[in-house]
């Protein structure tokens, strides 16, 4: 039975472990780096096939998730790929902990994955009876893709949706992304939730905790509703090609 916890490690247990697991199901595990470590506090996704596991992020590398990592797949005989939301430094910190690593570029990202036309192409990556699909998201950072697990219906979106400030530098780019995952959503891909990178919402609507905040007492949950993509969609085509602040319930849109 799939689930999520009540809550996450949000900093106030600062002599405790660098890390929580969380399960989802029996092949999918959410592992978030404590806010005690790093204020960025990410979110990495392993998730396992019965040929392979993906692992989405290293986290800041103030963390030793690969021996988090190694227990996880401990007794299954699969090969582990080792690929990114985003290339930034917060998600791809951990990388010199593994041994074989997607790199961080357009260029990396889309050999690895099979995407010929980025970022237009929306390709399958089968971990052995579980396929996914990976969708080249641009507009946060560059290299930004999201994944849509078929099995769980989950959507992972990396910092391009999460409850917390989602900082957009190439807001033309980002406008198209949000658009095109909306409407591979509304193609007949159906969304359980909608899981991001990081927390950085109360619980309060709109309401966020300041930049690099130790602790997040009363966070925000991690997961969103399949809707919050709709609305994110839609506040970016009402608010146009200029980059505008946009302050929703559950994210909060920054241009930079
Ligand atoms: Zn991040």
């Amino acid at each position: 039975m799939a689930s999520f916890p009540d809550r996450w490690d949000d900093g106030t247990t600062a002599d405790g472990p660098d890390h929580q697991v969380h399960w989802y199901d029996e092949r999918t595990v959410i592992i978030r780096q404590a806010l005690h470590t790093n204020f960025e506090g990410p979110f990495l996704y392993l998730l396992i096939g019965s040929e392979r596991a993906l692992l989405l992020d290293t986290g800041t590398g103030h963390a030793n998730l690969r021996a988090v990592v190694d227990e996880l797949l401990a007794g299954r005989d699969l090969e582990l790929a080792v690929a990114h939301t985003h290339g930034h430094g917060d998600h791809v910190g951990g990388d010199d902990q593994f041994d074989r690593v997607v790199g961080r570029s357009v260029e990396e990202v889309a050999a690895f994955f099979g995407i010929t036309s980025w970022p237009d192409e929306i390709v399958t990556f089968d971990l052995g009876e579980r396929v996914l699909d990976v969708i080249p998201i641009p507009g946060h950072q560059g290299s930004d893709v999201a994944v849509y697990d078929r099995e769980t219906r989950l959507l992972l979106t990396g910092d391009s949706l999460y409850p917390g400030r989602l900082y957009v530098p190439d807001w033309s780019s980002y406008r198209s992304s949000i658009r095109r995952l909306a409407g591979f959503v509304a193609a007949g891909n159906p969304v359980e939730r909608v899981l991001g990178a990081h927390i950085e919402l109360t619980d309060r609507p709109g309401e966020d905790y300041v930049m690099g905040a130790a602790e997040h007492p009363g966070e925000h949950p991690l997961e969103l509703a399949p809707e919050t993509l709709t609305e994110l969609d839609e506040a970016l085509t009402a608010a146009g090609p200029e980059p505008r602040r946009l302050v929703h319930d559950h994210f909060i849109v920054v241009p930079r």
